[in-house]
């Protein structure tokens, strides 16, 4: 999985304005004919929902649009040079580690969503001598225009961006966020092609030797983040064993303690459907990975802001999917006072609570799709999965999960049924419209 890309981003220089005079039978002296250049392509950053990775960027270490044509004789226009489309994920951030005297000058101005007007392009011209026509050389190598990002400390006092701190102590400006399928934004501007010496005639200068350069593109050292919206939400009390889970279902190495609130931020990992056993078995589906979101523990009160449940409540709202993760305490399990009824009426009342506190943050969470399950079976006597299961049929629920997330039983089906109910949720949001808002009461 590749989530941090660095890549060095170039956008078309703008092609040079040509001297050049008309060349005719019997008109000895012909006027200026030399075109503009062609404008430089620009690099396009487009949200493309079908992508759920940056993994078509590795390798990639710089990405250019084309840069515009040359002015040509008889007034002939250079070709505009090509855009560049890079997509992206959506849920990427675009992270600027550096940027060329003209990146910054529009970014400054306008900022990343607006293009720099044409009349404020830096213009220079340039003049050849007597006997000569034609375009000067190529355009000194604008790399050494890059800055480095060690100057953003003065220039967040300019912009008052907003900054990010890397490891290596550099900071990053934040350039765009893309999170709409289609939301495009240019990345990197094309230069403009300069005018060639037949925009420069006039009554005083008949013969002008004068045409302009083509400015320089905008070049921009960027780190592109992708953000995983997560597909499937880990929801239980602390301690049920979604920390555990997380690391057994995926490659994702979340902390794992016997005490409450381990887990500050949700930790992600990707469950990829090459686990699966029926992709095993040679049977492809249309959902190749799921990301999963092991959150902050969920207790009592928590929609009321008690506790870290209101940042947990936020991360789940992006999920399709709600995995329940219940799990009844040792002391319950071995607790000889209770019978194997009432032990299952505890995770009952579990979900209950978990239910309880989705509906009364937003009800929208109550239209995902739903999946229960119930951990650490290892060590439940078969007497009480059997009153579980038993439970939760009579209750509305067929689908329950049993599972240890310690020896791993019950794991592929839990695996499984992920993918199913996912699959299911995508389908049925794709059909918009057709959504019963009373298809997913609570069972009572
Ligand atoms: P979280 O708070 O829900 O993230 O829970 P953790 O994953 O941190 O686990 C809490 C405790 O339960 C840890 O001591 C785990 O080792 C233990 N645990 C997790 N899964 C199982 C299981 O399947 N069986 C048993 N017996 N213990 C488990
Ligand atoms: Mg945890």
């Amino acid at each position: 999985m590749t989530d941090l890309i660095t890549l060095l981003t170039q956008a078309g220089h703008g092609g040079h304005g040509r001297v050049s005079f008309r060349r005719e039978k019997y008109v000895p002296k012909g006027g200026p004919d030399g075109g503009r250049g062609g404008d430089g392509g620009h690099v396009i950053v487009r949200g493309a929902s079908e992508l759920a990775t940056l993994n078509h960027f590795a390798g990639v270490r710089e990405v250019h649009a084309e840069d515009g044509e040359i002015g040509g004789e008889r007034k002939k226009i250079g070709s505009r040079g090509k855009n560049l489309v890079i997509e992206v994920p959506l849920g990427t951030t675009i992270w600027e580690i550096a940027e060329n005297a003209v990146a910054r000058r529009r970014q400054h101005r306008y900022g990343i969503e607006r293009l720099m007007p044409r009349d404020e392009m830096p213009r220079e011209t340039y003049e050849i001598e007597f006997g000569q026509g034609g375009v000067p050389g190529k355009q000194k190598d604008s790399l050494d225009w890059i800055i480095p990002a060690a100057s953003y400390e003065d220039a967040t006092l300019l912009t008052g961006k907003e900054f990010k701190s890397l490891k290596d102590g550099k900071q990053l400006v934040k350039l765009v966020e893309i999170l709409e399928e289609g939301q495009e934004v240019v990345l990197c501007q094309g230069g403009l092609g300069g005018r060639g010496n037949e925009a420069f005639k006039s009554g005083a200068l008949t013969t002008p030797r004068l045409a302009e350069y083509g400015t320089i593109g905008e070049q921009r050292v960027v780190v592109m983040e992708q953000r995983l919206l997560a597909d499937v939400g880990l929801v239980g009390f602390p301690s049920a064993g979604k920390s555990t889970l997380l690391s057994v279902l995926t490659q994702a190495r979340p902390k794992i303690a016997a005490y409450p609130f381990t887990t500050l931020e949700p930790n992600l990992g990707i469950l990829s459907s090459t686990e699966r056993p029926e992709h095993q078995a040679g049977l492809k589906t249309g959902v190749p990975e799921l990301v999963v979101a092991d959150i902050p523990g969920l207790i009592e009160g928590a929609s009321d802001g008690k506790g870290l449940g209101i940042d947990f409540l936020r991360h789940i709202e992006n999920t399709t999917v709600v995995l329940f993760v219940l799990a009844l305490e040792e002391t319950t399990i071995f607790d000889d006072s209770l019978t194997a009824e009432e032990k299952a009426e505890e995770l009952w009342k579990q979900y209950e609570v978990l239910l309880g506190e989705l509906q009364k943050h937003s009800p929208a969470m109550m239209e995902k799709s739903q999946q229960v399950s119930v951990n650490k079976i290892d060590v439940y006597p078969a007497e009480l999965r059997a009153a579980l299961q038993k439970l939760f049929v009579e209750r509305g629920l067929n689908d329950l999960v049993l599972f240890s997330a310690a020896t791993g039983e019950g794991m592929n089906e839990l695996r499984s049924k992920l993918f199913e109910v996912h699959t299911q949720s995508s389908a049925s949001e794709d059909s918009a419209g057709d959504l019963d808002p009373d298809a997913e009461e609570i069972p009572q």
